[in-house]
């Protein structure tokens, strides 16, 4: 492991040297005078005085050798569309969404809200702000209205951009209406909505407010725009994310370190050539869509694959035909996706010729072992489990196998990625904590060119949230557990505070019971994470009603179960609707009226409930364990 080691040494130690080698791995219209400003802490600016522009090191800086060669190879089961992008293309379109942009008064530093389904508007739409130095904000299609609005009053985007519909195992989910929603509810609506109408729904159009983009695209076909040179901390954009509150947070990033971070991991961690395939399978509304779907591979001259469709249809063989068919190298999934396949029939698998794929990349969530050795085996190829959070951008934890081939071991995400000084901590103590020890991951600041900047909007939010929760240090806190071995392995076990991980998608507890109480029968609601085979966790919902009598009997309490779960569908999206709702007449707290989140979910995964002694009314464990036991 030595070459390893000394490369993640010289990246602390020799940080500047170090970053200023990286850092030639994109192009600077303006060089930058000095590789860190850390005069602030813990706020990190990296490559001070560089100009330079995430558009034109995705897609100008490669026309000269790549024009013809694809750059987006769009593919959707949904609809039966696939179209391939060449770099000239791609350049085209940007261009001409840039210049719609411009139309519409879009400048530099204004936001633009982005509520689109997996089509290949939206990432042209991305580059367009990239472009023209306008922040996005992507907003994942799955959030209903209520999210939508307090993230564009966040965000107070001038423009919104959507389609009419998204599709999903062949449904059609209407955008539109959710987007009407939204704006009559938010404080700061944008003036302007651009709409791609994909002729999947029939909708209604705001008069002076909504345009239609294949309209304004026409305008705007053949017109270029020259990029925006930004210096490197300029913010290129704003992604929510869920924390402990009920209040998203808007995760900053800035312009010339993501461009930094991302064009060195495609080498080093995902050992991926320019012109070689890369195929992610997320969306563009999460941190990894952002990066490794839109940005990382088109800065490396890579054709990158968007994919709009389920892993099982038309059948569980679609991705491996997709690999064959597009000799794609590099992909990059989640556990959970893994987990759906593993139950397939392994033909599917052999019907296709996957030898050009070398890589299987899983994060998002803990990757258990049997799913790591079974696509190991299924798949002959190298399962890179990394670990890493929409605020850093890029992987913290991962073998580094473009810097050496460590030997993975299953159940790990290896070692600390370069640029990262990982540290795992007692959070009563703040010490560091020794082997097989469990601690808290944290990061010894500064963080690595490509982290967040900063809380969008709120630099105090960004200090308190995650800077001050380690006695006697000011460390950058992961809010993840996890050991580390002999070797110096680390194995991830969980989140320290109430955020549960769906699918690979993080949402707060306190966010889905405060759209549960948005039902009028419900007094009060605790909400947790529950062991799901497939998923990774499930929310599990125990409530109180304010009147008894709804909930007398098994059809009362189906009944607002089912309402409970519609209102959690309407208020945040489905991925937080609760797998199950439970009726209690009270709920386990302390005697100063802490929720004993712990206890409940420790009794729905059938576990000892632990320390009790601060329990108010012991009852209302036994009520919990009864409702579980009748479910
Ligand atoms: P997100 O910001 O939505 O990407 O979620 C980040 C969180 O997902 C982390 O804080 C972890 O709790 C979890 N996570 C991400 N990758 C891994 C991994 N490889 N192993 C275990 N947990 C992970």
């Amino acid at each position: 492991m030595e070459a390893y080691q000394e490369f993640h040494r010289r990246s602390i130690e020799d940080r500047d040297a170090f970053w200023r080698d990286e850092a030639a791995l994109i192009d600077w219209q303006t060089p930058f005078s000095e590789v860190l400003d850390y005069s602030r802490p813990p706020f990190a600016k990296w490559f001070v005085g560089g100009r330079t522009n995430l558009c034109h090191n995705a897609v100008d800086r490669h026309l000269q050798s790549r024009a013809a060669q694809a750059a987006l190879i769009y593919v959707s089961t949904e609809t039966g569309q696939r179209h391939t992008y060449t770099y000239a293309e791609l350049h085209d379109e940007v261009n001409a969404w840039a210049a719609m942009l411009k139309s519409q008064a879009v400048g530099r530093g204004d936001r633009v809200l982005i509520y689109m389904p997996m089509i290949a508007e939206a990432v042209f739409a991305m580059l367009a702000c990239a472009r023209i130095g306008a922040i996005h904000s992507v907003v994942f299609g799955g959030f209903a209205a209520a999210s939508l609005a307090t993230r564009i009053d966040d965000a107070k985007p001038s423009v919104l951009i959507t389609a009419d519909a998204g599709m999903r195992a062949g449904k059609t989910i209407a955008y539109k209406p959710l987007v009407d929603e939204a704006l009559s509810i938010a404080r700061h609506p944008p003036k302007k909505v651009i709409l791609v109408d994909r002729g999947l729904v029939p909708f209604t159009r705001t008069e002076g407010r909504d345009l239609d983009a294949s309209t304004l695209r026409e305008q705007h076909r053949g017109a270029r725009v020259p990029c925006e040179w930004l210096e490197s901390s300029e913010p290129s954009y704003i992604l929510f994310t869920s924390g402990t509150t009920g209040q998203p947070k808007g995760v900053q990033r800035d312009t010339g370190g993501y461009a930094v971070a991302l064009a060195s991991s495609m080498r080093r961690i995902f050992c991926l050539a320019p012109g070689e395939t890369m195929f992610t399978t997320s969306d563009i509304g999460w941190v990894v869509g952002h990066s490794y779907i839109v940005y990382g591979p088109l800065i490396n001259g890579s054709p990158t694959i968007m994919y709009e469709g389920l892993p099982i249809q038309p059948d569980p063989g679609i991705w491996w035909k997709i690999v064959e068919e597009h000799k794609v190298k590099t992909m990059f999934s989640s556990p959970t996706a893994s987990r759906v396949l593993k139950k397939q029939d392994v033909s599917y698998m052999k019907r296709h010729d996957v030898s050009s794929l070398s890589y299987l990349f899983l994060a998002g969530e803990p990757l258990d072992e049997p799913t790591a050795r079974w696509a190991n085996e299924a798949l002959g190829v190298a399962i890179v489990d990394n670990y890493w959070q929409t605020e850093t951008g890029w992987p913290i934890l991962a073998a580094q196998l473009g810097v050496e081939d460590t030997p993975r071991k299953f159940g790990s995400p290896s070692f600390p990625v370069y640029g990262y000084d990982v540290k795992l901590v007692d959070t009563l103590t703040g010490k560091d904590v020794g082997t097989d020890e469990k601690g808290v991951i944290a990061i010894e600041p500064p963080l690595p060119p490509g982290c967040m900047t900063t809380v969008w909007g709120n630099d105090e939010r960004f200090v308190s949230t995650y800077f001050e929760t380690i006695p006697g240090r000011q460390l950058y806190s992961t809010f993840d557990w996890a050991t580390r071995d002999a070797d110096g392995y680390y194995f991830v076990l969980g989140r320290t505070d109430d955020v549960i991980n769906v699918a690979g998608h993080r949402i707060g507890t306190r966010e889905i019971e405060e759209a549960v109480q948005a039902h009028p029968a419900i007094a009060e609601v605790g909400v947790v994470g529950v062991r799901d085979e497939i998923k990774g966790q499930v929310p599990v919902a125990f409530a109180v009603a304010k009147d008894a009598s709804r909930v007398a009997d098994g059809a009362g309490k189906a009944a607002l179960a089912r309402e409970v779960m519609q209102t959690v569908d309407r208020e945040l999206g489905a991925i937080a609707r609760p797998a199950q709702v439970h009726f209690v007449t009270l709920l386990p707290k302390t005697r100063s009226g802490k929720l004993l989140r712990r206890s409940i979910q420790a009794l729905a995964e059938s576990r000892d409930p632990g320390d009790l002694t601060t329990i108010e009314d012991p009852s209302a464990l036994t009520q919990i364990r009864e409702a579980l036991a009748k479910a």
